[in-house]
C-alpha cells in the first residue's frame, strides 16, 4: 500500500491540524485519542511515513524502531499507567480495522482493559 500524505496523521506531523500532544522526540509523536476508549487514551506514531505495522517493521531503520517502543514506554510511565497497567495496541489492514493509514500505537488505561479481543 502506497503512503498517502493526505491522512490525517501526517497533517498532524506537518502541523496541518492541531492535536492534544503528550510527547514528542526524534522518531515519535504523542498525542490524545481524539474519542478516548479508557481514561487514558494515546496514540504514538512514528514520525517517518509508514502506512501500518507490516510497512514499518519492514521498512523502518533499526533507530526507527527502537525510537518508537523507547517513545511508548516512555509515554506510559509518564502518564501514569506503568504501575497500574495498560494495553498497547496497533490495528493492521482490513481484518485489523485500521482507520487511520499512518502507523500508530494505541496506549489504553487508567481502567481495566477487559478482554483481550472481542469473542467471535
Ligand atoms: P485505528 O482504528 O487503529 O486506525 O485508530 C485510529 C484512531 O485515531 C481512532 O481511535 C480515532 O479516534 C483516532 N483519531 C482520528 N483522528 C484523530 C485526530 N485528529 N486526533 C486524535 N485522534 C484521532
Amino acid at each position: 500500500m502506497v503512503y498517502d500524505p493526505n491522512n490525517i496523521f501526517a497533517k498532524i506531523l506537518r502541523g496541518e491540524i492541531p492535536c492534544d500532544k503528550v510527547y514528542e522526540d526524534d522518531h515519535a509523536l504523542a498525542f490524545k485519542d481524539i474519542n478516548p476508549q479508557r481514561p487514558v487514551h494515546v496514540l504514538v506514531i512514528p514520525k517517518g511515513e509508514y502506512v501500518s505495522m507490516d510497512d514499518f517493521s519492514h521498512n523502518a531503520a533499526d533507530a526507527e524502531i527502537a525510537g518508537m517502543m523507547r517513545a511508548i514506554g516512555h509515554v506510559a510511565r509518564e502518564l501514569g499507567v506503568a504501575d497500574s497497567g495498560y494495553r498497547i495496541l496497533a490495528n493492521h489492514g482490513s481484518d485489523g480495522n485500521q482507520e487511520v493509514p499512518h502507523f500508530h500505537v494505541h496506549i489504553f488505561g487508567g481502567a481495566n482493559c477487559g478482554p483481550m479481543v472481542k469473542r467471535m
